[in-house]
């Protein structure tokens, strides 16, 4: 068993490597490539990716995971080994459903139909991209397909991103949240809005930078296992525990825009730098399902980031920073702006209360499409008077309109959305059990401490890496199932403070 076993792990390392050089070559893509390098990058990104793909689905690792198979039922469900072929089984048998040719036909599809979204956009062209659209709608039903006997066609495809959700569990979550939104953002942008003009100055790029790095650092993010850089969207990216970057982007007429981006960014990665090292070079070294990820980013974003007592203890810092621009805005201002609700037609742009308004539409739209009950062609129309009914605004174009995300024009229909507002969901279910176990970290992240909370993250959620389902890591941290209740009430009592509800 013992040489099997360290048969299957070198294995593994070895795909780790190749996926993790590829890794390397998309951070570097998309930092400090030269335009030159594009074509030749993607050759180099697709080979290793086909290399990777190849070694994990070598038959033989499928028999090295039968003949271990009774070594991890004699072992306790979340020891190490156990939980190491229990998730790389889960992996490879996803990963052998669908033909490689499948897969290279659909790679090949992608890259054309995000090369034309691209154009498409700008030019509020729809028509541009239907047909591709149209065809990455069959390959999404056609990628179900490998997976039989799922309840709904979507299920197969969410689970690449949150594995074990389903569309009738998402839904039921979805629409209870949907109920206790719609009334809050009507109450809400009702009253006046947040001033948000303090925001609105010139904030120079390389102090932007500056406090974004000291907030990131005094957040728990390593910067000895990190890095920031400047792209165009951004992102966090690991090649191992120790080397866990993030990326940003600055507005200098905009001050939230880094610097909350950071701060989420940073949010993702200390997940990724809490992963025990032991589980390095794994399927299991890495964040456990979309939702969860985005939790994490989501609660150092809002939950800490955007909160009075953070604001308490970082907005003397700022004005430190920026005398000039916030020297005279007083903190009860900012926090309002910081905070600001308003009916929006971006998604990323949104604010935390009518956000999930924006994805569970696309994710209602996922359905639809999936099932045809609506056609790609009459997506445009559904689109506007899914905003004028659920946002309370009327997209003026399809550039901000339907063509506004990258994820349907570069990936699947089905499974791209979900993971953002199971996240924030997640956020306030963590956070909350956090609380429980240390009610005093309010009281600490006034006074400028994170350890508390962080080592609470790493302990409870971070350390087991992608070792259990979103599902069982609730379970383990909270006693019960993933529900709205805890977000909600985060919502109201927050927003209860902002505005009169
Ligand atoms: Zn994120």
């Amino acid at each position: 068993m013992e040489k099997k076993l360290q048969e299957l792990k070198t294995r593994l390392l070895e795909i780790d490597d190749l996926n993790k050089a590829n890794a390397m070559l998309i951070w570097d893509q998309s930092t400090y490539m030269p335009e030159g390098g594009a074509q030749a990058r993607g050759r180099h990104s697709a080979t290793l990716a086909r290399l990777a793909q190849e070694k994990f689905v070598d038959p033989a690792i499928g028999r090295l995971l039968d003949e271990l198979q009774p070594y991890a039922e004699s072992l306790p469900y979340d020891s190490d080994d156990a939980s190491l072929i229990r998730v790389t089984r889960r992996e490879y048998e996803r990963a052998t459903r669908i033909p490689p040719k499948f897969i290279g036909e659909l790679y090949e599809h992608q890259a054309k139909a995000y090369q034309v979204w691209t154009e498409a956009r700008p030019a509020n062209d729809f028509s541009r991209i239907q047909p591709l659209l149209e065809k990455t709608l069959d390959y999404s039903r056609q990628m179900a397909d490998y997976f039989p006997g799922y309840d709904h066609i979507i299920d197969p495809l969410i689970d690449f991103a949150d594995y074990g959700m389903k569309a009738s569990s998402i839904s039921a979550l979805f629409a209870e949240l949907r109920r206790e939104l719609m009334p809050l953002v009507q109450v809400i942008t009702s009253q006046p809005p947040a001033d948000d003009s303090c925001l609105r100055k010139h904030y120079p790029e390389a102090e932007q930078m500056a406090i974004s790095k000291k907030i990131a650092a005094i957040l728990g993010y390593d910067f000895k296992r990190g890095r920031l850089d400047l792209t165009h969207h951004p992102f966090e990216i690991n090649f191992s525990v120790g080397d866990v970057r993030i990326t940003t982007r600055v507005k200098e007429n905009l001050l939230g825009e880094c610097l909350y981006s950071v701060i989420h960014e940073a949010g993702h990665a200390m997940y990724e730098q809490g992963v025990d090292p032991k589980l390095e070079g794994t399927p299991m070294c890495g964040g456990t399902s979309a939702g969860v990820h985005e939790s994490q980013s989501r609660l150092w974003e809002n939950i800490v980031g955007r909160s009075l007592e953070f604001t308490e203890f970082f907005y003397p810092r700022l004005q430190k920073a920026f005398p000039s621009q916030l020297g005279d805005t007083p903190l009860e201002t900012f926090y309002r702006a910081i905070n600001k609700v308003e009916r929006s037609l971006i998604r990323t742009d949104a604010d935390e209360v009518t956000y999930n308004l924006h994805v569970m539409l696309r994710f209602e739209f996922e359905m639809a499409l999936l099932e045809g009950q609506l056609s790609v062609r009459d997506l445009p129309e559904a689109w506007r008077e899914r905003y004028r009914q659920d946002i309370g605004i009327l997209p003026p174009d399809d550039k901000d309109g339907v063509l506004q995300d990258v994820h349907w024009y570069a990936g699947v229909i089905g499974g791209s959305f979900q993971g953002y507002t199971l996240g924030n969901i997640l956020s306030a279910l963590f956070y909350q059990a956090a609380l429980r176990a240390h009610p005093e970290i309010p009281s600490e992240i006034r006074r400028g401490k994170f350890d508390k909370l962080h080592n609470w993250l790493i302990e409870n959620i971070y350390r087991h890496g992608s070792k259990f389902t979103a599902d069982e890591l609730v379970q383990r941290v909270d006693g019960g199932k993933i529900r709205v209740g805890p977000y909600i009430q985060y919502l109201k009592t927050k927003y209860g403070q902002l505005y009169t509800l």
